[in-house]
């Protein structure tokens, strides 16, 4: 397939010089290739519940400096991160614990809490890593299936827990359905699992959340020593690509996930970005409101077009194509644009991120001609 890669795009990206020098020397060029999965320069990517404004331009400034010591390990700059990320939460830097991507946080949640003969519980569909990495471990995964509005099945989960449970993940709002578990939900849930099972709380999509009902898991970790709340800069913050992300718990609790992070797992660049993020004090409410607004009209054409959606409180939306989704990612493929993978048990339902207004109305007008409305 032809790559149309051009000097604009890399500029966008790393700026004009450094751009232009890298594009000279082709590495440019596989860099540009690759933020578009190899595909065509104009393709769109509503695949991976990225952010497309990337990180605020006080980020990427931070990242591209972070204090010209590319050569020094990142150790005073963790401590620097911990306690920006640690103010934000209102807490002292010893109740969080630093994660390559919050999937390295997902990681060291099984390795410290499950094991051979241990079982994980989830929902399903979820976020799959945390059921991923178990496996890997020997650890029994365990499924419980959303109920029929797509939420969690919390008095299910609560009741699956047995003597062999080391890990239950709830993942609030719950990818890929974007559904949400309310504040009274969880905290009248927590009391009923048993203490000796870690509940990890995954809020990934927290800061996507309008409904008022919701409230961030955080405010039960003083009173639980077994709940851990993960959170990203992959998602609302944009920074996919530089990996961050963390826990929040009790320090004895992060202390026992802390042993397996890979030494210097957040690397100096991510690290500069990140306070610079938290520095910033209208980056959330802004991002927010972009893809609320787009996430809006999206769903409003959606209903127009006839088709059912799942109500989300993120930046992805389900939509229920009335048939095997597969064809129709295919088809999407085809007119070069990505959209979510197939979730089996889930198996009608197209789960697409929410782009740019421009992006989510050529998926729009995609979907007219690839799944005619009278047909979905
Ligand atoms: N958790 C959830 C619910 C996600 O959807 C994702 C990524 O899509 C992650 C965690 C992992 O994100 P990252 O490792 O980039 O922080």
């Amino acid at each position: 397939m032809p790559i149309s890669i051009t000097r604009r795009t890399l500029a966008g990206t790393l700026g004009a010089a450094a751009g232009a020098a890298l594009f000279d020397t082709g590495l440019g060029r596989r860099l540009a290739m690759a933020a578009k999965r190899g595909m065509p320069e104009d393709t769109i990517i509503l695949s991976s519940n990225e952010n497309p404004y990337g990180p605020s331009e006080k980020a990427l400034e931070a990242a591209r400096h972070f204090g010209g010591i590319p050569n020094r390990y990142p150790d005073s700059l963790e401590d620097d991160a911990r306690a920006a990320i640690a103010k934000s939460h209102g807490v002292s830097p010893d109740h969080i614990v630093l994660g390559c991507g919050s999937s390295e946080i997902l990681q060291m949640a099984d390795d410290a809490f499950t094991g051979p003969g241990k079982k994980a519980l989830a929902a399903e569909p979820t976020f799959e890593a945390v059921l991923d990495f178990a496996r890997v471990l020997s650890t029994e995964p365990v499924k419980v299936p959303l109920t029929a509005d797509f939420r969690h099945d919390l008095t299910k989960m609560a009741a699956a827990c047995d003597e062999k449970t080391g890990l239950l993940y709830v993942c609030n709002p719950n990818n890929p359905t974007g559904t949400i578990m309310t504040g009274d939900e969880i905290a009248a849930f927590v009391p009923k699992v048993p203490s000796h099972v870690t509940i990890l709380v995954d809020e990934a999509y927290h800061h996507f959340v309008e409904d008022p009902r919701y409230r961030s898991s955080c405010e039960l970790i003083d009173r639980y020593p077994n709940v851990v709340v993960a959170r990203t800069f992959s998602k609302i913050y944009g920074m996919a690509g530089l990996r961050l992300g963390y826990a929040v718990g009790q320090p004895a609790t992060v202390r026992k996930m802390a042993p397996y992070a890979t030494f210097s797992n957040a690397n100096s660049a991510v690290l500069a970005a990140a306070i610079a993020s938290l520095s910033d004090p209208d980056l959330v409410a802004r991002q927010r409101k972009a893809f609320n607004d787009a996430r809006r009209w999206l769903v409003a054409e959606m209903t127009k077009q006839g088709r059912r959606t799942i109500p989300s409180e993120t930046n992805f939306v389900m939509i229920d194509v009335r048939g095997d989704v597969v064809p129709v990612i295919k088809a999407f493929r085809e007119r070069k644009i990505l959209v979510g993978r197939k979730f089996p048990s889930l198996g009608n339902w197209l789960r697409v991120t929410v782009g740019k207004p421009e992006e989510v109305q050529a998926f729009a007008a995609a979907l007219k001609e690839i799944v005619p409305a009278r047909a979905a």
